[in-house]
């Protein structure tokens, strides 16, 4: 399996100091002893690629346990439905934690319980999800344990929601309860929750413990891991925000059983982004099982699911802050949040916005002469299979783009930098250094005005 970053460190790209590349250096021959190669340029820019080692006992620094024997390509793992957690460990040093994968988690209280600090929790949710889980969850907190509190609020539901006054109700419970710093939020449902109690739980008192528990496939292969938190602003996407790990990550594959289709097809844009960008031998599994996960057969989403946070966990041990390889999972996000933003959020999920996003950023790599056309018409292929959109919609004017990606969190020094395929499948860059007539062909072709 071969994926590879350039990471080209100019004033156009983001910077690797001598200490951060010897990190980095030092955490990649830690992960991935098996085959590696570095390359230091005069001009102190670094290049790296690596092949992933498909090891039985599990990569280090990803550990799978040993109950959970990783198995290969077509086959998916055989206890999908078995109620024996995957483990994969987001390697943090002493902020590391599990991410549990696997069907009926939220029947092992244990699996929960042994994450509670203090003995007050409050449980974030929102209207369509609490009636489903929340009683759920709740017993599986408190049963045989007595001493936790729950308290829980529900939120509003929607992107449009996803913003400052939201998040105040959260506040108003936690401090209405009189809740103290030893207290353990628990954000139950999708991205959108997710971000937001992990926001509510990095400012709360200046930080108190929480938990994922992602009932959405996006937010089962992405937003729940890696600490990414935050809310938008009207002028853009996730602009106010913290990085703030949880303590641990619960994914119950029952949850997907009731979440509506085009929701579950909105989440495989970031599984084929992870193909996409460094993981080749997976981004041709899916091809050949879409249609599965599209039926969710229970044993290809959670191979699908296990596989995504795998690549989330490893980007994440070693770029926690994104200073360059971390912003390689943003593929199609700078497209795709100017369509988010410029349609008003809500109306396109997120998921949808990041496929057309991907499409025109692979359009531009093709035009810089980055990829052969092979690979242009694979990612249409893949996205129309998922029934993801591979065009944004008729209302997004180039000026909207560029307004909004004016504002992008990727832009350094007034310049944008994008995500870019480049090389082989499964390899990317993260770089303002292009042919800005190539990105200006690119909105032109997507765009009527
Ligand atoms: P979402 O949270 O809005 O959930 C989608 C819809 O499904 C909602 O209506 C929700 O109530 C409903 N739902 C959730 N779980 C359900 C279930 N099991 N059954 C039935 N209905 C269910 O959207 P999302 O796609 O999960 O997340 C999108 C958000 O995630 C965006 O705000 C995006 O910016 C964010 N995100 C963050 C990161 C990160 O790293 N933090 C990464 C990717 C995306």
């Amino acid at each position: 399996m071969a994926a590879s970053s350039s990471l080209r460190p100019n004033h156009h790209t983001s910077p690797l100091s001598t200490p951060h590349r010897q990190q980095l250096q030092s955490s990649l021959s830690r992960a991935i002893p098996c085959s590696l190669s570095f390359q230091s340029h005069n001009s102190g820019s670094v290049s790296l690629r690596y092949l992933r080692c498909r090891v039985e006992s599990g990569r280090v620094p990803l550990r799978v346990s040993a109950s959970s024997v990783t198995q290969v390509m077509d086959q998916a793992p055989s206890r999908a439905s078995s109620g024996v957690p995957t483990v994969v460990e987001v390697d943090l040093g002493d902020r590391s934690y599990p991410i549990y994968i696997g069907s009926g988690l939220l029947d092992q209280p244990d699996l929960l319980q042994r994450h509670i600090h203090g003995k007050r929790v409050l449980v974030v949710t929102n209207t369509t999800i609490a009636p489903l889980y929340l009683d759920k969850v709740i017993d599986a907190l408190t049963v045989g344990n007595p001493n936790v509190s729950v308290e829980s609020v529900i939120l509003p539901d929607g992107e449009q929601y996803k913003n400052m006054d939201t998040l105040m109700k959260v506040f108003d419970k936690a401090i209405e309860s009189r809740l103290d710093r030893r207290c353990t939020f628990v954000a139950l449902g999708g991205g959108v929750i997710g971000d937001m109690c992990g926001y509510a739980a990095a400012s709360f008192l200046r930080g108190v413990n929480f938990i994922q528990i992602p009932t959405t496939v996006m937010a089962q292969v992405d937003s729940s891991v890696g600490g990414k938190t935050g809310i938008n602003h009207r002028l853009g996407k996730n602009l106010i925000g913290a990085f703030y790990q949880p303590q641990c990550v619960l994914i119950d594959t029952d949850t997907l059983n009731t979440l509506p289709e085009r929701e579950l097809a909105s989440g495989f844009a970031e599984v084929i982004k992870y193909g996409l960008i460094r993981d080749a031998d997976f981004f041709e599994w899916q091809e050949k099982n879409m249609h599965a996960l599209m039926a969710r057969d229970p044993k290809a989403l959670a191979y699908a699911i296990k596989h995504s946070c795998e690549n989330k966990a490893e980007v994440v041990s070693l770029d926690e802050k994104e200073s360059g390889l971390r912003a390689t999972l943003n593929l199609g996000h700078t497209f795709g949040h100017a369509i988010e933003t410029g349609c008003g959020y809500g109306q396109w999920l997120h998921g949808e916005a990041v496929a057309a996003g991907t499409v025109m950023a692979v359009d531009m790599s093709y035009r810089l002469g980055w990829i052969d056309d092979s690979i242009v018409k694979r990612v249409q292929k893949i996205l129309e299979q998922a029934k993801l959109p591979i065009a944004p919609p008729e209302i997004m004017t180039i000026g909207m783009f560029n307004s909004v990606m004016a504002v992008d969190k990727k832009v350094a020094d007034g310049l944008l930098r994008l995500i870019l395929l480049k090389g082989p499948l499964g390899s990317c860059v993260f770089t303002g250094d292009y042919d800005r007539k190539a990105l200006d062909e690119t909105l032109h072709a997507f765009c009527k005005s």
